[in-house]
C-alpha cells in the first residue's frame, strides 16, 4: 500500500496511482486531523471524495505520528495529550477521538488506537504498554461499532478493479451473457472494517499473548505493529512469525512500516497480506531508485551518460521514455519532475512485485520470487 499521507502519495495524481495499479492507500489520521481538519473532510464527502479516489483508503490510528512527530506528549490510560508539530497547539487523541477522526474521514479500513512500544523496551515496560494496547482496542471497537454508520458514505459499490461501480445497480446491469459476472464482482460496502493491532515490543510470548487476545476481540482483519522501530531484520521476522501462528488465516494480516523489496517478499512468503512503507516515495525523492539489479543512487555521478532506462526490466510509463542520464539531470538539478518521475518508477517496481508475489501465489510455487527472481 503506497502511503499517502495528507490525503496524497507525495509527487504522484491519483490518476497515475490508478494506471499503476494501486488497490488501495493509506491516509495519516494524524496530519489529516492537523490539517485540512476530519471536519471538514467530512463537510466535504469525506477523503474518498475530497481527494478523487475511489479506490480503498486505510487510515492509521494517529498513534504512531503522535509518538514520532509530536513535541511533548504525555501517555495517559486516557490518551495521549500531545503539541501538534505545526504551530504547537494542544491536543488529545484517545481510543474514541481517533475512531471519531477515521470514521468522518471515511476510510474504508480503519486501524484501533494503539500504543506502539519504543525500542529498545524492557520486558515490563513492552507488557505493560501491551496491556494499555489491549484494553485501548476494546474502546476502540465499542465506539466504532456505535458510531461507524456515520462515515460520510453509507453504501459503496466497487467492482473487481476497486472503483467505485458508477450507474450498475442491481436492477441496472443488462441481462445479457456475462451479466452474472459482472454482477458478483460488485461489492456493496454498507460501513468501513475496523482492524486490531498486536504490540508485545520484541517478546515473543508477549506478541502471542497480544495476538490471542486480540483475536478474542474478533476483528475483521488483524495488523502487527510496533515492528520496523531499529530492530534487527531476523527480529522481526522472529516477531512476525510468533504472530501469524496465532492470527486467522482466513482474515487479512497486516504487517505496519515494512519494508525493502526483499522483505515484503519474504513476508508474503511466510503469510501476511498486506504492507505498507513509504521508502518507495520517500527514497524517491532522494534519488534513491529500487531496480531489478538493486538500488541506485540516481544523483552518482556515473550516470550522467547512461543511455539506459532506471531499470532495463521495468515496464513503467518512466523506464519506457527517459534515461538515467536525463532523471539524474532532474534530480541534481533540483527540478519537481525528478521526484515524480522517481517516485513512479518505485510505486512501479513495489507494486510489480506484489503482483509477481500473487501470481506466485497462484500458481503455489513462490521459491523462484524467493531466490531473487522478482521481475
Ligand atoms: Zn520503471
Amino acid at each position: 500500500m503506497p502511503v499517502g499521507t495528507a490525503g496524497t502519495v507525495k509527487a504522484v495524481s491519483q490518476d497515475i496511482l490508478e494506471d499503476l495499479g494501486a488497490q488501495i492507500i493509506l491516509g495519516n489520521t494524524y496530519h489529516l486531523y492537523l490539517r485540512p481538519g476530519h471536519e471538514l473532510v467530512r463537510k466535504l464527502g469525506g477523503l474518498h471524495k475530497f481527494m478523487s479516489w475511489e479506490r480503498a483508503l486505510l487510515t492509521d490510528s494517529g498513534g504512531f505520528q503522535v509518538f514520532s512527530l509530536s513535541e511533548l506528549r504525555k501517555v495517559k490510560e486516557e490518551g495521549v495529550s500531545f503539541r501538534s508539530h505545526l504551530d504547537g497547539t494542544s491536543h488529545l487523541f484517545t481510543p474514541e477521538r481517533s475512531m471519531e477522526i477515521q470514521i468522518a474521514l471515511g476510510a474504508d479500513i480503519v486501524m484501533a488506537f494503539d500504543e506502539c512500544t519504543e525500542h529498545p523496551a524492557e520486558r515490563e515496560r513492552a507488557r505493560t504498554s501491551m496491556e494499555m494496547t489491549l484494553r485501548w482496542a476494546k474502546r476502540s471497537k465499542d465506539y466504532f461499532e456505535a458510531h461507524k454508520h456515520e462515515c460520510p458514505w453509507t453504501d459503496r459499490e466497487i467492482g473487481k478493479s476497486g472503483d467505485r461501480v458508477i450507474g450498475k445497480t442491481e436492477e441496472s446491469v443488462p441481462a445479457q451473457p456475462g451479466a452474472a459476472a459482472v454482477h458478483d464482482s460488485i461489492t456493496k460496502l454498507t460501513a468501513p472494517a475496523l482492524f486490531g493491532i498486536v504490540q508485545g515490543g520484541m517478546y515473543a510470548d508477549l506478541r502471542r499473548e497480544s495476538a490471542e487476545r486480540t483475536v478474542e476481540m474478533d476483528f475483521p482483519g488483524y495488523a502487527i505493529g510496533g515492528l520496523s522501530v531499529g530492530e534487527s531484520r531476523a527480529k522481526t521476522m522472529d516477531m512476525i512469525a510468533a504472530v501469524l501462528e496465532i492470527l486467522p488465516k482466513d482474515k487479512p494480516r497486516y504487517v505496519m512500516g515494512v519494508g525493502y523489496p526483499e522483505e515484503i517478499v519474504q513476508y508474503a512468503a511466510m503469510g501476511v497480506d498486506m504492507m505498507d512503507c513509504v521508502l518507495p516515495t520517500r527514497a524517491a525523492r532522494h534519488g534513491l531508485l529500487f531496480t531489478s539489479e538493486g538500488r541506485i543512487n540516481i544523483k552518482n555521478a556515473r550516470y550522467a551518460q547512461d543511455q539506459r532506462p532506471a531499470d532495463p526490466k521495468c515496464a513503467c510509463r518512466v523506464c519506457a521514455r527517459y534515461t538515467r542520464a536525463y532523471l539524474r539531470h532532474l534530480f541534481v538539478s533540483a527540478e519537481p519532475l525528478a521526484g515524480v518521475l522517481n517516485t513512479v518508477h518505485n510505486l512501479a517496481f513495489y507494486l510489480d512485485t506484489m503482483r509477481s508475489v500473487r501470481h506466485a501465489i497462484t500458481l503455489g510455487d513462490l521459491s523462484g520470487i524467493l531466490s531473487g527472481g522478482v521481475s
